[in-house]
């Protein structure tokens, strides 16, 4: 049963006197799609179903027989199908039940500029673990934001009383978490249509009229293989008075064998279309990414406990130095770090993307011949706000940052900054080299660690990153980066979330002001929105891929898209999500994804 406790933690209620719009405007077209899905192209079968029209619903039937599976004969109705759907969508609830990922929404609201169309007025950021089990529910990360809740609208808070959920964006996993079926909902058949490489079957699912309160209402797109949704567009309904649900957009990835995962959802709400008057307006981008997560925790164990080796085989046979005995230990507590933000689902597994980082890195070592007692490492934070920072010889890049990059010379900015620290021996203490410190929950993550520098140490560092630049093969490269500050600094006080560093040091001050590398901001060309080819920083991501199961991150691999107006280049902005959707390679991913195999019967 549904409960009004998770009736409030479900939606956006938003209680207005007098604003009966709700309709979704503004689509980006232009967007950077997200290009998540895996590579490999389906081969899709010959049709085993004939469309069959709109259906009467049949309102006796609740889920489909108990006794049906993924392997039983192809559906031969539309009926069928829709039976078959019902079935695997409580199969994906089961599936998912125990697990606990992240999941991270960055909203943006808006408002209408004559020259650059709907822009950024303020955003706002959360993350937290999401629990799939009998009741959603979430623990956050990062304390509730305050002021959001006063000011959703920029301005006009009076005449809105309003009680924001951050669940509300993670909400539309499932379609209906506790009555998907015929008896509270009536399928049409629409039409067949890929969604990449995938051929789906379109149905629009309304709920029917006694069905009660908060029901899916919209569309749904369902592979016709095995009949998983994948994709859900639409809202709840019936809308409450004076309140409204949100408008949503929501990605599953075939990153398991036989199921399809909730990895990404896109919101938006506004109106800024001529007559319309400057109301709520904002787009939202939710993640949800380390569904596996316990699971790898618990293999690490087991690899822990196994002893192959009875003897220590290292070469060295001296013993250690009091010098190498301190190099051993600030490696011994930088690891530590390192993998307890793994295994917080924080930072991803070490991967292609750590390599391009670190290839970077090397330019700038090679060229300024740095010579390190202790190789130089690089990772990927998985989250999107904008922060590097440097665990001991490890440089960490926000997936948020690596998305808004322009170019190489601009990631080569933001490396030099961390190789600075690390060249100047800013080093992460050893406290950590003790593993009891390791030892907290995940939730507590971001007060247990930290790794700011004081104001000397930023400046010192800033300093030695021009130096190390100017060296480098990059040192005719900096307009680009120069470029990126600029643009970073004008938009600095309508994404002051996103500019919010919560391991590391910010780019910008709480007043909005440039905190790293200002001296690079200050020369090169001036910023011009209206120059086409001069692009400053890229929309949220566009450039790093996300596997929800594994963690993994990859650069995708889309084809630039001509900008043909200033508002084409949406510089740090939220653009819905498109991925390329395509059936598990399971041949390549098996060692991804054996630990669904269990609970997943294959084909
Ligand atoms: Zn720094």
């Amino acid at each position: 049963m549904r409960t009004w406790k998770w009736m409030l933690t479900a939606f956006l209620l938003i209680t207005l006197s007098a604003m009966a719009q709700q309709s979704t405007g503004q689509s980006s077209s232009n967007a950077a799609p997200a290009n998540v899905a895996a590579s490999q192209p389906a081969t899709t079968p010959a049709p085993t179903a004939q469309p069959a029209g709109s259906r009467p619903a049949n309102p006796a039937s609740g889920p489909a027989s108990a006794a049906a599976s993924a392997a039983m004969a192809p559906p031969t109705t539309m009926d069928q199908v829709v039976d078959r759907t019902i079935l695997r969508e409580h199969g994906l609830m089961e599936l998912l039940k125990t697990r606990t990922p992240l999941v991270e929404t960055y909203l943006q609201n808006l408002k209408a500029d004559p020259k650059l169309g709907a822009v950024p007025s303020e955003d706002h950021y959360f993350l937290g673990r999401l629990d799939l089990g009998e009741s959603i529910d979430r623990r956050d990360y990062l304390s509730r934001d305050e002021s959001f809740q006063k000011n959703l609208l920029g301005g006009v808070s009076k005449l809105f009383k309003f009680e924001y959920k951050p669940m509300g964006f993670s909400w539309m996993i499932f379609a209906d978490r506790d009555d998907f079926d015929r008896g509270h909902y009536t399928f049409k058949y629409v039409r067949r249509e890929f969604l990449g490489d995938v051929r789906c079957l379109v149905f629009d699912v309304t709920p029917k009229k006694d069905a009660g309160k908060g029901r899916f209402l919209g569309r749904i797109w369902v592979e016709d293989q095995e009949y998983n949704i994948v994709r859900l567009n639409g809202t709840y309904a019936p809308r409450p008075r004076n309140a409204f649900y949100f408008h949503m957009d929501s990605w599953r990835l075939n990153l398991i064998p036989g199921y399809w995962v909730p990895a990404y959802i896109y919101s938006e709400e506004g109106d800024f279309s001529y007559g319309a008057k400057d109301k709520m307006a904002f787009k939202a981008q939710s993640r949800i990414w380390g569904y596996d997560l316990k699971k790898n925790a618990k293999e690490d164990e087991l690899t822990s406990l196994r002893v192959d080796s009875v003897k220590d085989e290292t070469p060295s046979t001296t013993d250690a130095s009091p010098l190498e005995a301190q190099r051993e230990w600030q490696q011994q507590a930088e690891d530590n770090v390192v993998e307890r933000l793994q295994e917080s689902g924080l930072v991803a597994p070490e991967g292609e993307v750590d390599k391009v980082l670190l290839t970077v890195v090397n330019n700038l070592i090679v060229t300024n011949n740095i010579d390190l007692p202790r190789p130089v490492r690089t990772r990927v934070m998985i989250t999107s706000p904008l922060e590097t920072f440097s665990v001991g010889n490890t440089i960490v890049v926000s997936r948020g940052l690596i998305d808004v990059l322009p170019d190489e010379a601009s990631l080569a900015m933001v490396l030099s900054h961390e190789l600075a620290h690390i060249v100047l021996g800013h080093n992460l203490g050893s406290k950590f080299a003790f593993n009891d410190r390791m030892l907290f929950s995940d939730e507590s993550t971001y007060s247990n660690f930290g790794f700011r520098h004081n104001p000397d140490e930023e400046a010192a560092a800033d300093a030695k990153a021009m130096e190390l630049l100017k060296n480098s093969p990059y040192a005719q490269k900096l307009d680009v980066p120069s470029l990126f500050l600029k643009e970073l600094t004008e938009r600095a006080p309508t994404i002051s979330a996103l500019l919010t560093a919560h391991l590391g040091n910010s780019f910008t001050n709480d007043k909005g002001q440039l905190m790293r590398l200002s001296a690079l901001s200050t020369t090169g060309p001036a910023l011009d929105p209206n120059k086409l080819d001069q692009i400053a920083a890229l929309p949220m991501g566009g450039r790093v891929k996300l596997n929800a199961w594994t963690d993994r991150v990859e650069l995708t691999k889309s084809a630039p898209v001509a900008i043909t107006s200033a508002r084409d280049k949406m510089p740090f902005e939220v653009t819905p999500f498109f991925p390329r959707l395509s059936r598990l390679n399971s041949d390549a991913n098996v060692g991804n994804a054996t630990s669904a195999s269990n609970a997943a019967p294959s084909n």
